[in-house]
């Protein structure tokens, strides 16, 4: 097993058909101790127990500092420490440029790139203080390319600031010990898309995949176990696409 005896906050890993659940199972499954952070604090608590075990679910806002703060006080009450901060919260919105409103911009940055800070600035002075921990944070494809995929343009700039927050986080916190990595996902098939993915724009999408499929939870699942695990022991600053090829650069 890979992440035996390592406990483990996932925000974001509530939703059934997300990324961030089937991150929490492989975890379990590889060993660690799960602590599913979501804004919907029963379906972390209901997520939480269908891994059986010690694992626990809360309530938690990443966009929210306040609550990050309580919420990683809670964990760290229940488990004694975190080796690893899964940074997988995110929401996005099909708009284009001319149609975001003020509230749009400032609701896809707050959750998807505020949130990493927010969180992390409550669990870092933990990993800190043990002189170890594994963050991995969420961006996207979209980052790279521009969008054009499913999220707007305000998604896109978000995910592209996850990048260089993450990799600033890497400079300043690898001499504590302290790893910090992005993952880059293509299209994956979780109810993000919230029903708006129709079948022709599945289509198009699959011509400009080389691997001919959407991407699993599961998919991305792996990379994070590989991040969280000390199989990544001398990778930080890094960005891993998990794409099939649909950005090759
Ligand atoms: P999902 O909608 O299934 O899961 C997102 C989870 O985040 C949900 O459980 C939701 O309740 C939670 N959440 C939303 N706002 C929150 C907040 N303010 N605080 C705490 N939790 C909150 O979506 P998913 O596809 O599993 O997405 C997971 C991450 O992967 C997101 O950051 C998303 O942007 C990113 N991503 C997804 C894809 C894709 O194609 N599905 C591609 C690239 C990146």
């Amino acid at each position: 097993m890979l992440l035996t005896g390592k406990m483990a906050i996932i925000s974001g890993a509530a939703s059934p058909r997300g990324i961030g659940l089937a991150t929490a199972r492989r975890f379990a499954a590889e060993g660690a101790r799960v602590a599913i952070l979501d804004i919907d604090a029963g379906a972390a608590a209901d997520a939480a127990a269908s891994l059986g075990g010690s694992h626990i679910g809360l309530g938690c806002d990443v966009a929210d500092k306040s609550s990050c703060e309580q919420a990683v006080a809670r964990v760290i009450e229940s488990f004694g420490g975190i080796d690893v901060l899964i940074n997988n919260a995110g929401i996005t919105q099909p708009v284009k440029f001319l149609d975001i409103s003020p509230a749009d911009w400032d609701r896809i940055q707050d959750v998807n790139l505020k949130g990493i800070l927010f969180l992390s600035q409550a669990v870092i002075p933990h990993m800190r203080a043990r002189k170890s921990g594994s963050i991995a944070c969420m961006s996207s494809v979209s980052a790279q390319r521009g969008g054009g995929i499913f999220g707007g343009p305000h998604y896109s700039a978000a995910k592209a600031g996850v990048l260089g927050l993450a990799k600033a986080m890497a400079r300043e916190f690898g001499p504590d010990g302290i790893r910090v990595n992005c993952v880059t996902p293509g299209l994956i098939g979780t109810d993000i898309t919230a029903g708006k993915l129709s079948d022709e724009m599945r289509v198009k999408i699959l011509e400009g995949i080389p691997l001919n499929r959407l991407g699993t939870a599961e998919d991305v699942a792996g990379i994070y176990t590989f991040l969280a695990s000390d199989l990544s022991a001398y990778v930080t600053g890094a960005v891993i696409d998990v794409n099939g090829g649909m950005l090759i650069h």
